[in-house]
């Protein structure tokens, strides 16, 4: 059987000129290495697996975390003996280990996993902070990288699960970039010891008057 004759190409009307074909766009320029498949911050795909399983169990790491925060402060008297920056190497190892494993932290160093479901907002290639951008795909996927769950619905659905949900609502201030790759543990505990001296302080002076 003889293959049917190609269709010819439609002339153009008289009077309209014909548009020219789209150029391909540039790729940058040629050199030796040309990067394939890199997403914009390099997660692995077990990664994924691993963060997605710590937002369904939000509410255990919400709990836990709580008694967790609670014994590091219970550390202030050490650590304040020791040396906040002695303690900072040790401590930030284990944080890095144990956060990047669990949450895929990238050690902001201002971490708010408490009020977004467990789910590490710097995760999100657009580094998002305070919800969702508008282009959440129609299966919850992020449109930068269509095969990760969107941070965000992530976020929104790990919240349900825990008791203070809520704080998801709260206002989250810019990342400041001074503190990557600082210790958000410390920096906590250092928050926390202060506001209680303080509140000691305030009791005292009033039992004074
Ligand atoms: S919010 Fe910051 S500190 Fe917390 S898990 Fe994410 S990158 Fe790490």
């Amino acid at each position: 059987m003889s293959e049917p004759a190609p269709k010819p190409e439609a002339a153009p009307k008289a009077g309209v000129t014909a548009k020219p074909a789209a150029k391909p766009k540039p790729k940058g320029p040629a050199t030796a290495y040309n990067p394939a498949g890199v997403s914009p911050s390099r997660r692995r795909r077990n990664k994924i697996a691993i963060r997605l399983w710590s937002v369904r169990n939000a509410r255990f790491f919400e709990w836990f975390y709580n008694h967790f925060a609670n014994a590091f402060l219970g550390l202030h008297p050490l650590l304040k003996r020791i040396g906040y920056q002695r303690a900072e190497a040790p401590v930030k190892f284990v944080e890095r280990n144990v956060k990047g494993f669990l949450f895929d932290c990238r050690m902001c160093g201002q971490c708010i996993l408490s009020s977004t479901g467990m789910s590490c907002p710097m995760n999100c290639p657009k580094q998002l902070r305070n919800g969702p951008c508008g282009g959440v795909r129609a299966n919850g996927n992020c449109e930068v990288e269509p095969d990760m769950p969107c941070v965000w619905v992530q976020a929104f659905q790990g919240s349900e699960r825990m008791k203070g949900g809520e704080k998801i609502m709260a206002v989250q201030k810019p990342v400041d970039q001074s503190w990557r790759e600082t210790s958000s543990w410390l920096r906590v505990t250092a928050e926390d010891a202060a506001k209680r001296e303080a509140a000691r302080e305030a009791r005292n002076s009033e039992a004074a008057r």
